[in-house]
Order: structure tokens, then sequence, then C-alpha cells
């Protein structure tokens, strides 16, 4: 849970220093790349945000004892690492890029967002929730909350409106080349050009408060694609919060929880259900509430194949120590089969990251799992 009023350790002090240093370091490697050319290095670049979303998303994993947001940040950081780090790389194709303004693959991430929700991409394959959910994990708790910063999330539909602007352009520019000819010469080139500068820049540029305002700061305010799969997912798809009123005791847990300043209670109060563009999915909420007065609702629920994840934690005690945790696995530090049943994720043992085999949950969760299993085998081959 976060908590405002817990004491600053000098642990937590050095993890949130060296969390700073990182997202300096990410905004370093852009700045470089886009701008100031200082060195050819591919430490030192457009990838160095991914670099860091994969360092600290291994130690965020680790470390991570909720089962379902283990799994969502283990997968949403592979999937990030395979679609715009290996891919982009090794391949040099960005068909992956779901921010690809006009691209097959936008429009394709534009349907599942109908059917899931703005969270399938802002929860599970986007470099920005990678680095916030990771890097940016040290500082959830300072996420300015209140009605003053819920009303400022409008100024997110200025930045929709500019990719909007974006979209038509492109879209118009496939139509017929010469769509476009009665504006001055160069006017759409400079308008995209723009568009990638702002955006990039105020992206960046918000690493730099996050210690003051939370984690969730450009995703919240001055995301483009944000505030249009919010648009498109829940408020005019199928993606939804419902909440049972009979259960809610109003103790606000699940709003004190939420990285987006989602305004739980009075909307749980005054509609019984979440549906903003601001919910990112994340389920954060719904796993904190003592009551499982929480659920997800989208698409599967209309075809008639409700799924059960998240779930409440307290509704399901999974697992409450150490000990209880199966946590190692097919073999011990000392080569010793334990005989437990096998768990889903990496995690660092020894020094050395030890797979622990797969068991997955039920549901598309499970076989979402999969490029998650994959990237920790590919970790273990380097
Ligand atoms: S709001 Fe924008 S930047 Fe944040 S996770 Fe969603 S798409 Fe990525
Ligand atoms: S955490 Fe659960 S019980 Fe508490 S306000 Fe939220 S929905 Fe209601
Ligand atoms: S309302 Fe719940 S699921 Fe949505 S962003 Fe907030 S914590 Fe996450």
């Amino acid at each position: 849970m976060v908590s405002k009023a817990a004491p600053r350790k000098w642990p937590v002090r050095a993890i949130e220093v060296i969390s700073f240093l990182a997202f300096l370091y990410a905004g370093l490697g852009y700045l470089n790349h886009a701008y100031l050319h200082w060195v050819d290095s591919f430490w030192l670049s457009n990838y160095s945000d991914r670099l860091a979303i994969v360092a600290f998303g291994i130690l965020v994993v680790a470390r991570q004892k909720n089962r379902y947001t283990r799994n969502r940040i283990a997968i949403m950081v592979s999937l990030t690492a395979v679609g715009y780090l290996v891919i982009p790389y090794f391949i040099g194709s960005s068909f992956f890029n779901n921010h690809l303004v006009g691209s097959v693959w936008f429009f394709a991430y534009l349907a599942i967002v109908f059917a899931f929700g703005r969270r399938a991409d802002c929860s599970w394959y986007c470099p920005c929730v990678g680095i916030r959910d990771t890097v940016g994990n040290a500082f959830r708790a300072n996420t300015v909350k209140g009605d003053w910063y819920w009303r400022l999330r409008h100024l997110k539909w200025v930045f929709m409106g500019s990719m909007l602007v974006y979209l038509l352009v492109v879209v118009l520019l496939r139509l017929s080349p010469d769509a476009l000819a009665f504006l001055p010469a160069n006017t759409t080139a400079r308008y995209i050009y723009y568009f990638w500068g702002i955006t990039n820049g105020l992206y960046f540029a918000s690493f730099l408060v996050i210690p003051w305002t939370g984690n969730r700061n450009f995703c919240r305010y001055m995301c483009p694609w944000g505030a249009t799969y919010g648009t498109v997912g829940n408020i005019l798809g199928f993606f939804k919060i419902e909440a049972d009123r009979e259960k809610c005791i109003y103790c606000n847990l699940c709003e004190k929880e939420c990285d987006m300043g989602v305004p739980l209670r009075k909307l749980i109060k005054g509609h019984g259900e979440i549906r903003v563009a601001d919910c990112v999915g994340c389920g954060r909420c719904i796993q904190v509430c003592p009551k499982g007065a929480l659920r997800f609702v989208d698409i599967r629920d209309y075809l008639g194949f409700p799924h059960k994840f998240p779930q409440p934690l307290k509704a399901k005690p999974a697992v409450k120590s150490r000990e209880e945790v199966p946590t190692a696995v097919a073999v011990d530090a000392a080569g010793t089969d334990l005989g437990v049943k096998l768990k889903a994720v990496g995690q660092f043992s020894g020094g050395r990251l030890a797979f622990q085999g797969f068991q997955g949950d039920p549901g598309l969760e499970r076989w979402a799992m999969l490029p998650a299993v994959l990237f920790h085998v590919l970790l273990l081959l380097f």
C-alpha cells in the first residue's frame, strides 16, 4: 500500500537517488541521440531508457511479492524489451512500435484497446509504463492527488487533439499524396517534426519532476496516446472497473494506491463503477481492496468468458511470508530438488538469475506469460 507517512530511511533514499540517476541516464541518452551527438554509442542513445527498464525491471520483478503485479511487470518489461529494443536494434524493424501514428500496428492496437481497455498499452506494453513502473517505482508514494490535480487531467485533450491532427495528415496523405498540396510548402513535415519534438521533450523532461509528482505524471496529463487509448478503450470500448457498493466500506485504500490519481471513492459512491479515460488498468486498486468490491470488466465478460484476475489480496491470501513462497524450485543453490510447485517468474538467487519454471494463471494472463518466460530463458543464455 502507498503510504505518504512512511519514514524515509537511508535505503529508501538511496533507491530514490539511484532511480533518479537512472532517469537522468535515460534522458541523456535521448538528448545525445536526438540533439547533442556527443558519442555514437548504443549505451547512450534512444535505447538508454529501454536498458534502464530491463535493469530495473528485473529488480522490481524479483522484489515484487504481489503475484498479479509481478506478472504484469514481468510481461510488460519483456514485451517492451522485445518490441522496442531487441527487434528494432537487431532487425531494424519498428513494426511493433504501436505509437507510430497511422501504422498498421497502431490501428491493430486500437482494436485491442477497444476490447481490453487502455491497460493493453498503458499497463502492459509501452516504454513509458516500462520506465515508470520500474525506475519510477521508488516514487509511487509521491503521487500528487486531490481535486485540483484531478481537474488538471483535462490538459491531455490538447495533446490528444495534436495527435488526431497528425493521424488525419497521415491518412489523407496515404489516400492521396496531393491531398494537402494547398498548404504552404513543408507544413505537414514541420508539424510532424514539432509533434515528435514537443512530445518527446515533455516525456523526458517529466522524468526530472517525478520525485515531486509521482511516477505517472506524463501519462496523466501529457500523453497523446494515453488520452486516445483511454477514450477508445475506457469510454467507447468495453473496459471499466465495476464496484459493488454493497460491499464497499469507503475506506479509500484503493484511491491511495492509484498512481493515476483517480478519485475512486467518489466515483464508486456516485456511479458504482470507474469508467474514466485516465484509468490505466494496473489492477492495484482491486488488489488492495479489503472487501473485494472491485473487478475489471472487458470484452470477455460480454462474450460470456468472465475472468477472475486480478484478485483482491485479502480475499485470496496467496503469499504472506517468504517461507510460504515456493522460492526455489526445480533446484536450489545446492542443486537439491525441493519438490515444490514451480512459480512463474525469474528472481535473483545468490547473485544469479534463477529461472523458476512456469505455473501461470488461468485465463488470458497465462498465455500472456509466454513472452516473459522466453525473455527469462534468453537472459539465462547471456
Ligand atoms: S499514457 Fe502514454 S506514455 Fe503513459 S503508458 Fe500510456 S501510452 Fe505510454
Ligand atoms: S478499497 Fe474497497 S472498500 Fe475501500 S473504498 Fe475502495 S472499493 Fe471501497
Ligand atoms: S483506478 Fe485502479 S486500475 Fe485504474 S489506474 Fe487507478 S489503481 Fe490502476
